[in-house]
């Protein structure tokens, strides 16, 4: 086992989608084997847009029954439900005090989501990037696997956390980023210029990990192509070339094998055979899914152990941390 840890979270706002799985999940389960891995379901960040409780009730269900059904395994890794371990948000709260005000409203992602949402800027939204480091920093996490999205924010928790060690002494290790180079973005099947996303508006171009074999298929179906009549991966040809890295993902293989694979073939054919790779990768997970979802009893017993395990290792930093800033904390 390397010395590396790993600290990766998915929010629960959206329903789990390809994009998810190629970007993130697959690699997650890769890197039990590799590292010490630390996964969260991240509820708290959930709530900083509109979020029906019942709805986030559900899926943290359908997260934690997805993540073990693909593979993520509880005695591998840490896996836990964030608002369990009630040190995340007592960190934010400490790193908070050491963010400025301008350094967080350079947020591109706030100012997005907030021109998005313009009816429920709140101040959690604003701050979602201070409990995010508090997230990785609990853990003293080395690597942090992220889609571009998320750098701005990883660069601001390296950021806190050099501040504080330079201001306290030295306190958090200072994390990398990774990128995921193969596949690294899935775009919408109708819309290849934009990614796929849980929270589409396009939702007929997201595949949804959960979806049943004919939605897949139909929506292959339907999935932009380009001009000509070629299967060829291009920045000229942006459906043709995401439909080819979705299948040669599938089924573990190079985009050029991909292109040789498909050469004379039609693009009805081909969507249909992408479709296909995605539904034999997909089918063996839901069947799985099945029985990890109804059984209610062991879910809960992973969340209970793996808050318990994330609890230990994240109070060792917090205890450290409030010594630091002068917190009393008699023995
Ligand atoms: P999100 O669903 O946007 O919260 O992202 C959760 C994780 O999934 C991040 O690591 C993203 O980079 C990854 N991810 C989400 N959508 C895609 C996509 N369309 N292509 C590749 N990775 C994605």
């Amino acid at each position: 086992m390397s010395e590396k840890i790993v600290y990766s979270a998915l929010k629960p706002t959206g329903d789990l989608q390809l994009g998810n799985y190629i970007g993130a999940l697959r690699n997650m389960v890769r890197m039990q084997d590799e590292h010490t891995c630390i996964y969260t379901i991240a509820d708290m960040h959930s709530i900083t847009v509109d979020c029906v409780p019942a709805d986030l009730r559900r899926r943290t269900y359908e997260f934690l029954a997805l993540f073990l059904a693909i593979g993520l395994d509880p005695n591998k890794s840490t896996l836990f439900l964030q608002s369990m371990v009630h040190q995340h948000a007592e960190l934010a709260w400490v790193l908070n005090c050491n963010t400025q005000f301008g350094e967080a409203r350079r947020m591109t992602q706030f100012k997005d989501k907030s021109a998005k949402n313009p009816e429920n800027v709140n101040v959690g939204l604003f701050s979602y990037p201070t409990l995010m480091a508090a997230d990785i920093l609990l853990y003293q996490a080395d690597l942090v696997p992220i889609g571009k999205d998320q750098k701005q924010h990883l660069e601001l928790a390296r950021t806190i956390a050099e501040r504080f060690n330079h201001r306290y002494s030295p306190t958090f290790v200072v994390p990398d980023g990774i990128f995921n180079t193969h596949g690294a973005k899935i775009q919408n099947l109708l819309d290849p210029t934009a990614k796929m996303g849980k929270t589409d508006d396009n939702a007929g171009g997201v595949v949804f990990l959960l979806d049943d074999p004919d939605t897949i298929m139909r929506k292959f179906k339907r999935a932009v192509t380009d001009c000509g009549n070629e299967i060829v991966a291009r920045a000229d040809k942006p459906g043709i070339t995401n439909l080819l890295t979705i299948y040669s993902v599938m089924k573990g293989i190079t985009v050029k094998e991909a292109e040789q694979h498909f050469v004379g073939v039609g693009y009805g054919d081909f969507k249909m055979a992408v479709g296909q790779s995605v539904v034999d990768v997909l089918a063996p997970i839901q069947a799985r899914y099945r029985e990890l979802i109804a059984n209610k009893a062991y879910l809960d017993q992973v969340l209970k152990e793996g808050a318990q395990k994330a609890s230990y290792m994240a109070q060792k930093t917090l205890s450290k941390v409030y010594r630091k800033i002068g917190f009393v904390t008699p023995k």
